[in-house]
């Protein structure tokens, strides 16, 4: 049986293909590269209903992975997240169907953990020894801790300000571990410069062509989780963009396939945050490439990107799907975050409440109808952002009987 029909790599700027035998970063163009199968053989032998049978993990679609060898497939069973209707919400928002996928219920508690499952596994098959990447905190959490299961050493470049426990994460895996008073495209700067001193592999958001393959197993599961019909739309916190680049190629892959109906993608929409925005921005004046935001600030660390490197993929994929992106402030999205989890018990990330807060805006404009199905991503868990809640207990001692009637 052959456990993945991965073909080449290749770009999608200049065409050039390469082999996925090799450690290969960038195309000779400076493109990202991207990962091709042979969809007939995948077509020929893999069933939906085999599929359904199959482990509820991102490894049961190994056939559309790049890992050859199943052997080098490092795993904590992440995948197969929740897909939870938020009824409070979708009444809220005066929509029919509003969906979470839940991506904090995933190991290290972001869904970097899937970019990093299928990322380590490779690097493992093309006997990589050392990484080295830039994070805003979960990207670097979730590799060094693959990494080190997988008996790779990784180091890890972050800012001073990214998440606290996201540092923690790093540390323990025995990764060293980089601080920098500055923004992640100076962490990626030091990476850059440092690997070509060391020979380490750069890892960095999609220098490194296998992570985006992690990524768009959550549109599998999404198209899964819907029996194969696929939502309207579908809202993502894009900072590098690395999902939403990646759900679009799952989707393009099942339609490849035949398994979902062709041509008809979901609306995939861009949040971002509004001191951060340079997707917006570019979407907004009609462009295919963003340009460097200065001063970003935002407490969706996540997405505080200031310049993805494949941001001609993700307004790509944005203006294919017709689609859009749409910036959120943080007093908006902190708000929004607060109401999910009175309304709806979950305790998500500030780039995921980003998203709910983007479908309340579209839905105001009428930009998502009211009976449409939408699917917000919550891409991590609200309790590594304890920063983001205040406390406004009243302290009492041993003796009080707390009485509310005055
Ligand atoms: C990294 C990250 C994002 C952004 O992911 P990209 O795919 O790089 O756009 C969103 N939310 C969280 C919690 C993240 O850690
Ligand atoms: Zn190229």
């Amino acid at each position: 049986m052959t456990y993945s029909y991965v073909t080449e790599l290749y770009c999608p700027k200049c065409g050039s293909t390469y082999s996925t035998d090799e450690q290969i970063n960038l195309c000779t163009c400076g493109s990202p590269l991207l990962v091709s199968y042979d969809y007939d053989s995948i077509k020929a032998s893999l069933t939906k209903e085999e599929l359904a049978k199959r482990e509820p993990t991102l490894w049961r679609y190994h056939e559309l992975l790049p890992v050859k060898n199943p052997e080098n497939v490092i795993s904590f069973g992440e995948g197969m997240t929740p897909l939870i209707e938020m009824k409070s919400l979708s009444e809220e928002y005066g929509i029919s169907r509003v969906y979470m996928k839940d991506e904090g219920l995933i190991p290290t508690g972001s869904f970097k953990a899937r970019g990093s499952a299928v990322g380590v596994s490779k690097a493992k098959e093309l006997h990589i020894k050392e990484i080295a990447m830039p994070t805003n905190g979960n990207a670097g959490a979730a590799w060094s801790l693959y990494a080190a299961k997988a008996g790779i050493k990784s180091h890890i470049v972050m800012p001073l300000d990214a998440p606290l426990i996201t540092r923690k994460e790093v540390e323990i895996s025995g990764a060293n571990l980089y601080l920098v008073d500055g923004v992640i495209s100076d962490a990626g700067k030091i990476v850059a410069r440092s690997v070509k001193e060391n020979g380490w592999f750069d890892v960095s958001t999609l220098k490194e062509p296998y992570r985006i393959e992690g990524k768009k197993t959550m549109g599998f599961e999404i198209a899964e989780q819907f029996q194969w019909e696929l939502p309207d739309v579908i809202v993502y916190p894009t900072g590098g963009g690395v999902g939403l680049i990646g759900i679009y190629k799952a989707f393009k892959e099942l339609m490849d396939l035949g398994w979902v109906k062709k041509d008809k993608f979901p609306r995939l929409v861009a949040t971002q945050a509004a001191d951060c925005a340079p997707i917006v921005k570019a979407f907004e004046e009609g462009k295919t490439e963003s340009e460097f935001w200065h001063h970003s600030k935002t407490a969706a660390f996540g997405i505080n990107v200031p310049k993805a490197l494949g941001d001609f993929l993700v307004l790509d994929a944005i203006y294919k799907t017709n689609g859009c992106a749409v910036a959120i402030d943080d007093e908006t999205l902190l708000a929004e975050q607060k109401l999910i989890a009175q309304k709806e018990g979950a305790f998500i990330c500030p780039e995921g409440a980003a998203t709910f807060a983007t479908v309340r805006i579209l839905r105001e404009k009428n930009w998502i109808k009211a009976n449409e199905t939408v699917v917000c991503l919550n891409t991590g868990m609200g309790i590594k952002y304890p920063e983001t809640v205040e406390v406004n207990a009243t302290f009492v001692d041993k003796e009080t009987t707390i009485s509310l009637a005055k």
